[in-house]
Formats: structure tokens, sequence, C-alpha cells
């Protein structure tokens, strides 16, 4: 507790001695009854020598923090003597300022990173380099990207003079990137926008066309070539289904247009024939009728003999006369049927055209619209049948390394090896699809669990045996497999997924086998 201030009775003439105002203090704290404190001590002490009355200023333990501070660096130094000079003051603020500047100048330096990029120089080799990298890059952006090709091209220019500062590059390259990244979604938002308008187109065409079931084919196949994620490959493939699509269509067209019109032309000849027919006939008879009429009339054996010849005439020529047209009548139908078929083989043309939609390009077996088809049809019959369905999902070992090592078309290859292979040892029973990349599936009617892991384990053998060659080297190609039985509830995207794990469950113990799921 801290004495009240007191109005002091001194002489202004003679300042009292220390040992006088520690007496006087003493005296004050006993009159006053205030516990001997030091603080209540100084107090006293501070108000008789007419002092100000601080708190009491620790400036021993004090020294020894500013003797035990290690200065890192010429400013910590420097506050450091503050930090003295404060103490010999007894000044708190002094000390407080010499304290924060020391501590605030201990962490290392921050190096002005802006400041010595915009001065460094960079290395004439990397500048060379980068400048051709964006050259040519350029002729890979659009028409519309003309704002970026400018920054290109100032960037260019920079890397070109003799001496390139990194502060100018990084300038160049953060409006850059600005730009690219506003460009990049303008990118996304018209490739959508296209996907979108191609969708609809297809979808029109399909509407339009509802009658031909051959088309509906084409279009569930175009659909699924142009949905997302989009590659070269598969947009390649689609233009070039497409492009099969219409020459087909377009020759089935022009030959079933000629074919109509050949028919119109028989029959018009066929009804003409049966005119003419009419015409000839209606005449012999009237011919007839007339030489009967006359015969009734002859008196004579040798006025008959002219008359029979005349019947026998007419008749000779009325036998000719339907000969003739018997025969015209026999061709026109020949040309009728030949026609007919004709236009028959256009519209199987037509239906393999459809098939191609639910079949793979590069190995010709079912894609996955097909396996769809194919496993409700499975499914369907082994439920009506109370039957096992047995399915595998089989993942080729390694295949990127494969590709890797002998390039794409080897793994092509290797693909179209695996089908064939499959095909030769499957029952005519069993479907094979193409599911994924290096992945298929096989759908196996009346096939319990432990047979349809016996009937992988033994494609796999099968496989080992078929030789594959790539730059005259013999590949092993391998698999692995994983084998659901189709459960009684269960659907057929279940099972699937079923024999996916069980798949990935074979990698997992080593690749090359086959496990149930
Ligand atoms: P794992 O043994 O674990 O199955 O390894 P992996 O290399 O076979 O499997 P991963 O999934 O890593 O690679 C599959 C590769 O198959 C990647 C892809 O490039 C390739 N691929 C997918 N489709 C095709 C195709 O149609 N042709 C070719 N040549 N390669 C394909
Ligand atoms: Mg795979
Ligand atoms: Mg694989």
């Amino acid at each position: 507790m801290l004495c009240h201030p007191k109005p002091i009775n001194m002489s202004m003439n003679e300042p009292k001695q220390p040992s006088e105002i520690a007496r006087e203090a003493l005296k004050r704290l006993a009159v006053r009854h205030l516990a001997p404190t030091p603080a209540n001590y100084q107090a006293c002490y501070n108000e008789i020598a007419n002092l100000p009355n601080l708190p009491i200023f620790p400036e021993a333990p004090l020294r020894e923090l500013s003797l035990a501070l290690q200065a890192r660096n010429e400013s910590q130094e420097r506050h450091l003597d503050n930090l003295s000079a404060a103490i010999s003051r007894r000044s708190w603020d002094g000390v407080k300022d010499a304290l924060v500047g020391f501590s605030t100048l201990g962490e290392r330096p921050a190096p002005n990173l802006a400041a010595a990029a915009s001065t460094t120089s960079l290395p004439s080799e990397f500048c060379g380099k980068l400048a051709r990298f964006v050259e040519c890059l350029l002729p890979a952006l659009g028409d519309g990207e003309s704002r970026i090709v400018e920054a290109l091209e100032e960037l260019i220019g920079a890397l070109r003079l003799p001496s390139v500062s990194a502060g100018a590059v990084q300038d160049i390259l953060g409006g850059l990137a600005h730009q690219a990244t506003g460009a990049a979604e303008e990118q996304v938002e018209i490739r959508q926008s296209l996907l979108k308008l191609l969708h609809l187109i297809i979808e029109n065409i399909s509407v339009l066309s509802l009658e031909d079931s051959w088309l509906k084919g084409q279009v569930d196949g175009l659909m699924a070539g142009v949905s997302p994620p989009l590659n070269l490959r598969s947009l390649d493939e689609v233009a070039s289904r497409l492009r099969d699509v219409m020459e087909k269509q377009g020759r089935a067209k022009l030959r079933s247009v000629e074919a109509q019109e050949e028919m119109r032309k028989m029959l018009a000849a066929f009804v003409e024939r049966l005119g003419s027919m009419n015409r000839s006939s209606a005449e012999f008879e009237g011919r007839i009728v007339e030489s009967a009429r006359k015969i009734e009339k002859v008196e004579s054996i040798e006025a008959l003999r002219p008359l029979l010849d005349e019947v026998i005439v007419a008749t000779r020529t009325m036998i000719e006369e339907t000969a003739q047209s018997r025969e015209q009548l026999k061709e026109l139908q020949d040309k009728v049927v030949l026609t007919e078929a004709e236009l028959m083989q256009l519209h199987q043309e037509l239906d393999n055209a459809s098939a191609l939609a639910r079949n793979d390009p590069l190995t010709d077996v079912l894609n996955r619209k097909g396996l769809e088809e194919a496993l409700a049809r499975e499914i369907a019959s082994m439920r009506r049948r109370n039957a096992a369905l047995s399915i595998s999902l089989l993942d080729i070992d390694n295949f990127k390394k494969l590709n890797d090592r002998f390039g794409h078309d080897a793994g092509d290859r290797a693909l179209i090896h695996l089908a064939d292979c499959a095909r030769r040892n499957m029952r005519p029973s069993d479907t094979l699809a193409r599911y994924g990349g290096e992945e298929f599936v096989v759908l196996m009617p009346d096939t319990l669990l432990e047979q349809g892991i016996e009937t992988m384990a033994r494609l796999q053998r099968e496989l080992t045996k078929a030789i594959y060659m790539a730059d005259n080297e013999k590949i092993l190609i391998t698999f692995s497999a994983g084998v659901a039985e189709l459960a009684a509830e269960e659907s057929g995207v279940d099972a699937i997924r079923r024999a996916d794990r069980a798949m990935y469950l074979a990698k997992r113990a080593g690749k090359n086998r086959v496990l149930g799921g």
C-alpha cells in the first residue's frame, strides 16, 4: 500500500540530506501506522525528498538480463547498448523499446526476393531455351487468344534481350498466368457447349429417324463415343464410324431408289403384258367364234378345209403369244426376286453397321453397351431357367509396361491377341466383352463359381501357350481375374463389382491368378 501525498513542510533553501530524509521517512511510517514494507518506505522517502513516486526500478536484475543477452548482429548490439543506457536512466520506456528492438531483429533478415529478382540477370542459355519453347507453343493457340499471343511475344522479346532481368520476366509471367487462367476457363466452356450441341444434333437425328432401328443403334454408339472424358482416339473413332454409317446409308438409299424404279418399270411391263394377253385372247375368241359360225354354214368338206386352217393358225398364234408372255412374265418375276434379294442384302449391311455400335472396333468383341444388353439377356434367361451364371472380370498384367516398351500398336495387337485366344477357348454360349482399356468381362451361363474359376484358369494356360510376338520377341501375356457367381437377387452391376474386387485381390496376391469373389 502506498501512502497518500501530504503537503510537505520543508525549507526550500536547505535541501535535506539523504540520511535525514531516511530518518524522517521512518518516522512518517510510524505516524501513519503504515506497514514497514520497502514500497511504503520508498513512497514516504520520495514524498519527503520531493521525488516522483515511481515503482521500484529493478536495476540489478535488469543488468543481469542485459548481460545474458547475446547480440547476433550489429543492430542487436545497438539495441543492447540502448538497453544498458535505459537501465542507467531507470527508464522503463527505454528498456521496453530496447528489448522489443532486440527481439525483432533476432529473426534472420528476410531476403527481399522481389528486389533480388528484379536485379538478377537470367542465364542466357536458359533464356534462349525458354524463348524457343514459348515459340513452339504459339501455333497451338487459336485465333481467339490474341491477348495471350501478344503477351507471349512480349515474353519472347524480353528473353531475347542481351541481358534479361528476372524481375521483368516475372512481371510478364504474372500477367500471362492471369490471362491464361481466363482463357482456359473460356476453352472449357466452349468445349462443353460444343459437346452439348453435338449431343443435341445426334439426339435430333434419332428422333427424326425413329423407324430406322439400325440408325438408333448408331446413335447410341455415337452418344457413348462423345461422352466425357474425351480424347483424340475416341473422337477419331466416332468420326470414322460416322463416315462409315453415312457412306453405307447413302449407298443403301441410292440403291433402294434404283430398285424401286426397277420394280415400278417391271410392274408396268407386267400390266402391259397382261393387257396384250387379254387383247390377243379376245381376238382369238372373236376369230374362233367367227370360224364356228362359218363352219355351221359349210356344206362341203372342201369348204371346211380353209376354215380349219384359219382356226389352226389362230390357235397357233394364240399358243405362241401365250408362251411368249409366260416367258416374259418369268423374266420379270426373276428380276423382282433378284432386286428383292439385293434390297435384303443392303438391309443386312445396315444391320451389321448397327452391330458395330455394340462391338468394340479394335477387338471385335462386345463393347460396354453390348455387354449391358447381353448381361440383361443372360440374367433374364438364368432366372427363367433357375440356372447359374458366373461372371468374370479380367485385367491384363503390367500392360502399361508392354505399351511403354513396345509401343501402343503392340499393346493394341496384344488386346486383339487376348480376345482371339479367349474366343477360341470359350464355349459358344459364353460371352466376351471389352469392359474398359485392358479389362474384359466373360459371361458364363450355366456355370457355378468353381467351374467359372476353372474356366478362367484354363484360359490363362491357353494364353500362355499362344505365342505373341512384338519386335521379334516372344512376349508372355498374363492376366489376373476375379469370378463372381450371380446371387439370386443380385444385379449384374453388383456381381461385376464383386468380380472386380476379387480381381484386385488377385493383383495384390501377385498377379497372374484367378480368385473367386
Ligand atoms: P496391373 O498389372 O496392375 O493391371 O498394371 P497395368 O500396367 O496393366 O495397369 P494400368 O491400369 O496401370 O495401365 C493400364 C494401361 O493400359 C494404361 C493405358 O495406357 C493402357 N491402355 C488402355 N487402353 C488401351 C488400348 O486400347 N490400347 C493400348 N495399347 N493401351 C491401352
Ligand atoms: Mg486396368
Ligand atoms: Mg492391367
